[in-house]
């Protein structure tokens, strides 16, 4: 059993990437996780992306706070939890920024990105802050839910990326660099196969790190993509997980089952999860939430195409046919004996138990499932008791 250790070159990391936020000479473009930051990078922006802010949000439980703020303006409170406590925070002028990174608010953007490839409300999460800061906004509608990528998909994304460029100068002062975007996708392609090793390091058994601190290690990849620093971080990563592969380590004490978790973290509670797993020797090893930046298309020599395959075939965009193959290898390769479902009430879009996956998992794999419910951020829809006893009863039948 070990400690990660890169966790504290992880702090300074994604310290430095907020507090880069205070040097207010540098334009800024906010864009969605899945959005396409190695353009921007590309043009000079500072990346800001506001669903890491809601991450911090639900981990802080400052959610609990913002959200009602947000159903004043006309937010339900029955929709993103990311986007109500984001918007909530940015009404009561409050955020974590401040006492953690002394930054005085959000970074203010100058231009506003995203792709719809992961759901909707991103658009119209955006389209707030379009208004409240009078700002451009420009995004990719993704085709969606696909069985697969087709030629005419890709051309679609590739024309909207393309029609960002003249905004992208205009706002950045900085002429289009081809080369320059080149680069950043070649760094940012580096980095997401690093994190792609990372996470399957814990194929092995026992695994040497869990879904639970993926969650946090996979901060750089999301921020900082295209960078150096994210390379760098993940190099560090990866070789000190290989270390404890070699000497057969694992991140819990005594593993004896290994659990694959579908949906969204539960932000808010991810230490009691990931302590209430290990406390009954289960390892959650796999997960496609912190797979999702894993952009093995990318190819420097062709940036605009391999870019829009890449960001149009990551799993929450796929149909529930290509979903279920996905699960099914993940099963395999991780050697997984049980699913625990995440129905994330605010987030349907990466909650995937509501149209009799599970069942046909198990059905086709003997693979136990169980689903429980809860939220990202709200954690008005999280019954602890119930899920607790749920997830003991759960484990203990596997063992
Ligand atoms: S995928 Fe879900 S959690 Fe993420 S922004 Fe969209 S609705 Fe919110």
């Amino acid at each position: 059993m070990h400690k990660i250790e890169a966790s504290k070159l992880l702090k300074k990391v994604m310290s430095d990437h907020f507090i880069a936020f205070s040097d207010k000479s540098k334009k800024v473009a906010w864009c969605t996780s899945v959005g396409p930051a190695e353009l921007l990078r590309s043009f000079g922006f500072e990346v800001y992306f506001p669903e890491n802010h809601g991450a911090l949000l639900g981990t802080s439980r400052l959610s609990t706070e913002f959200i009602p703020i947000a159903s004043t303006v006309g937010y339900s409170s029955e929709i993103c939890s990311y986007l109500t406590s984001d918007i909530g925070s940015y009404l009561s002028k409050n955020t974590p920024l401040t006492k953690n990174f002394g930054l005085d608010g959000v970074p203010k953007p100058d231009l506003l990105v995203y792709n719809t490839n992961q759901c909707r409300e991103v658009q119209d999460w955006l389209l707030f802050y379009a208004k409240e800061f009078n700002c451009p906004i420009v995004g990719i509608q993704s085709p969606r839910h696909l069985d697969e990528v087709k030629k005419s998909d890709i051309d679609n994304v590739v024309a909207q990326m393309k029609a960002m460029i003249p905004v992208c100068e205009q706002v950045s002062e900085n002429k289009f660099d081809l080369d320059k975007f080149k680069e950043t996708l070649k760094l940012s392609k580096e980095a997401t196969l690093l994190w792609k090793q990372s996470l399957e390091t814990a194929k092995n058994i026992p695994a040497p790190i869990s879904f639970f601190d993926s969650t946090i290690h996979m901060g750089p990849i999301v921020v900082l993509r295209g960078t150096e620093i994210a390379k760098t971080y993940y190099e560090t990563l990866l070789k000190e997980l290989n270390t404890y592969v070699d000497q057969k380590s694992g991140i819990i004490e005594n593993e004896q089952t290994r659990i694959y978790w579908e949906g969204m973290p539960i932000w808010g509670k991810l230490r009691m999860t990931s302590e209430l797993f290990a406390s009954k020797n289960a390892a959650v090893v796999a997960s496609t939430y912190c797979n999702s930046w894993i952009f093995d298309d990318f190819d420097e020599n062709e940036p605009f195409e391999s870019s829009a395959l890449a960001y149009s075939t990551i799993f929450i965009n796929m149909s529930e046919p290509v979903k279920f193959v996905r699960m099914k290898k993940l099963i395999e390769d991780y050697k997984i004996n049980g699913i625990v479902f995440h129905d994330s009430k605010t987030c349907f879009n990466n909650s995937n138990s509501r149209f009799g996956l599970p069942q046909r998992l198990k059905d086709e794999t003997g693979v136990e499932v169980l689903t429980i419910e809860g939220d990202l951020c709200d954690l008005r829809f999280f019954s602890e008791a119930q899920s607790v006893t749920k997830i003991e009863t759960f484990i203990e039948q596997m063992l």
